[in-house]
């Protein structure tokens, strides 16, 4: 990673008449610098100004994790890096801060500089970071792929006897094995528990009759992955495979209707138009889906009022649902990009009601 990034948030920050950009955990610091901190108390910061050289100021005991092109500034255990990084910003105008920056690490920094008007860093950083370039959706590609191979494996695995968690922790395992470097989530959604979209795995027994929600994702090589799949032990109950029919037509709406152009908003309205016409759109209790890159959720929501216009380069997930309280739930979510003129599916694997042991 050169200073590239680095160069097109400079040129933000002038165009905004922001003097400095101030981020510590989260993702825009791997987006600019390629290092992603651990969350700890002791403070990591990325200190650009509107212009000259940025600086990394990093606890001395991760200094030798950090592998930047960004100047690297250690401060030691004794120190206030409260004092040394604000040393090294503006002390008057305006600071764009990193929306995920511990409340605690910003008073300290309001402490230190009274002068200075601190606002949310996020409208300058997601119209840079929703725009994928070439090697973030090859590493997005690859862990659909990953998860595609999961999802396929799972279809082998007897579900029959084991509880949600015993599954849920199967499913964790597979996506390691998949070459993900990290598990994000695992949900595993039997029967009634299904009409709960993020229903935590609980010890209920899998048996026959059960449809089973399951949605999983992690990250590979830095990027996202999330896709959910139905399995279904023995007979479906009753109503589901009508509904799982329209759930299916309705993500293929969603998922054609994305090209350049187009609006958030329209996306979710060609999933939310199926489902209602058919009769279940109470049912279908969320948006139709979430950006997805260096965060599991991100800019651009596919949401009714989102007027974001769709361009190339956006990644996120086409998730519609039909929940119904006290029965099934039923959810079918892919991973796409948007292409000169159209859409990539970056998850493959069969979207068929997949009966299991
Ligand atoms: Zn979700
Ligand atoms: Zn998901
Ligand atoms: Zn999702």
């Amino acid at each position: 990673m050169t200073g590239e990034r680095l160069g097109a948030v400079q040129a933000a920050l002038r165009e905004r008449g922001i003097d400095a950009l101030l981020v510590s955990v989260g993702s825009d610091l791997p987006y600019l610098t390629g290092y992603r901190a651990m969350p700890l108390e002791r403070i990591t910061a990325l200190v650009v100004p509107a212009a000259g050289d940025s600086a990394l100021f990093v606890p001395e005991l991760e200094a030798p994790r950090v592998d930047t092109f960004v100047d690297v500034r250690p401060w030691g255990e004794t120190d206030d890096p409260f004092d040394r990084i604000a040393a090294a910003l503006p002390d008057r105008g305006t600071i764009a801060v990193g929306d995920q920056m511990w409340a605690a690490f910003l008073i300290a920094f309001q402490d230190r500089l009274p002068g200075v008007r601190f606002v949310d860093a996020e409208p300058l950083m997601a119209p840079l970071r929703m725009i994928k370039d070439i090697g973030e959706i090859a590493a997005l590609r690859d862990a659909a792929h990953a998860v595609d191979g999961v999802a396929d494996h799972l279809s082998t695995v007897r579900f029959t006897g084991r509880t949600e968690r015993d599954m849920s922790r199967i499913v964790s395992d597979l996506v390691l094995a998949s070459g993900h470097e990290s598990v994000s989530f695992a949900i595993v959604a039997a029967g009634r528990n299904g009409a709960s979209p993020h229903h935590e795995a609980s010890d209920r027994l899998i048996r026959s009759g059960d449809a089973v929600v399951v949605d999983f994702g992690g990250r590979m090589r830095g990027y996202g992955s999330d896709t959910t799949r139905m399995y279904c032990v023995g007979e479906p109950p009753g109503g589901f495979e009508e509904a799982y029919a329209v759930l299916g037509r309705a993500q293929r709406a969603a998922v054609e209707s994305v090209r350049p152009g187009t609006t958030a908003e329209e996306i979710d309205a060609a999933a939310r138009s199926v489902i209602s016409d058919a009769g279940y759109g109470e049912f279908f209790i969320h948006r139709t889906g979430h950006g997805i890159g260096l965060d599991a959720h991100e800019q651009p929501y596919i949401v009714q009022g989102n007027l974001e216009p769709i361009r190339a380069g956006m990644a996120f997930s086409i998730e519609p649902g039909i929940y119904v309280p006290d029965h099934w739930g039923m959810r079918i979510e892919d991973i796409v990009v948007v292409v000169d003129g159209g859409v990539e599916r970056l998850n493959r694997s069969s979207r068929k009601l997949r009966f299991v042991e």
